[in-house]
């Protein structure tokens, strides 16, 4: 390896910055997803807290099926928001946070 070749080298240097750069690409791409700690969906801030969590059985095709959704509180921005397990974010309505959250924040 002491000649080594100017092809070479670029291997090298191909190897040495592009898999650092596709580590921290991918990390940008998928990081949100796999970040434990909540991000209020509005303005990014971690100081995003569940105010509840409801556990319900609805009738789906007849069917009784357990469904849960949980009611969040960004500390940031006073945004309010309701999230059903899997699903996006969502803006509960008032009558729906007064519901289930009065009392709570
Ligand atoms: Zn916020």
């Amino acid at each position: 390896m002491a000649d080594s070749s100017p092809a070479q080298i670029a291997l090298i240097l191909a190897f040495a910055v592009g898999i650092p750069a596709i580590y921290f690409l991918q990390r940008r791409v998928f990081g949100p997803d796999r970040d434990t700690r909540a991000r209020c969906p509005a303005c990014g801030s971690h100081r995003f807290k569940r105010v509840t969590w409801i556990r319900a059985t609805v009738i789906i095709d007849g069917e009784r099926a357990p469904d849960s959704w949980g009611y969040f509180l960004c500390q940031s921005c006073g945004g309010r928001f309701k999230q059903r397990l899997g699903a996006g974010f969502e803006i509960p309505s008032e009558e729906e946070w007064a519901q289930h959250c009065s009392g709570r924040v």
